[in-house]
C-alpha cells in the first residue's frame, strides 16, 4: 500500500530494511519512528516554553536555596500549565 510514496528505513528494532509507508515494521511489527513526526513538528514551534529550570547550587546560602526551591516549584507548575494550554490550543487549531 502507498509504495509510490514509500521510503526505505532501517528498522531500529530488528535492523531490517522496511518501508516508511507503514507505521509498523514489516518484519517484527514494532512501531517505526519516522525522521520527523507531526507531533515533533508541532512541538518545535513552541521553543519559548523551553526554559531551563532554576539551578540550585550546592554552595548557595540555605535561605537562597529555599527561595530557589519555591521559585522552581512555581516555575515547574507554570510550565506544566502553559504546556497543557499550548497542547489544547494547538489541538483545537489543527
Ligand atoms: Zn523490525
Amino acid at each position: 500500500m502507498f509504495f509510490f510514496m514509500a521510503k526505505e528505513i532501517k528498522c531500529p528494532h530488528c535492523g531490517k530494511w522496511t518501508t516508511t509507508a507503514e507505521p509498523h515494521c514489516d518484519f517484527c511489527g514494532e512501531l517505526l519512528k519516522p525522521d520527523r513526526s507531526e507531533e515533533e513538528e508541532r512541538l518545535r514551534k513552541f521553543k519559548p516554553l523551553d526554559i531551563p529550570l532554576i539551578e540550585i547550587n550546592a554552595d548557595d546560602h540555605w535561605a537562597l536555596k529555599a527561595v530557589k526551591m519555591v521559585a522552581r516549584t512555581g516555575q515547574a507548575i507554570f510550565l506544566f500549565i502553559a504546556s497543557v494550554l499550548v497542547y489544547i490550543a494547538s489541538g483545537a487549531a489543527h
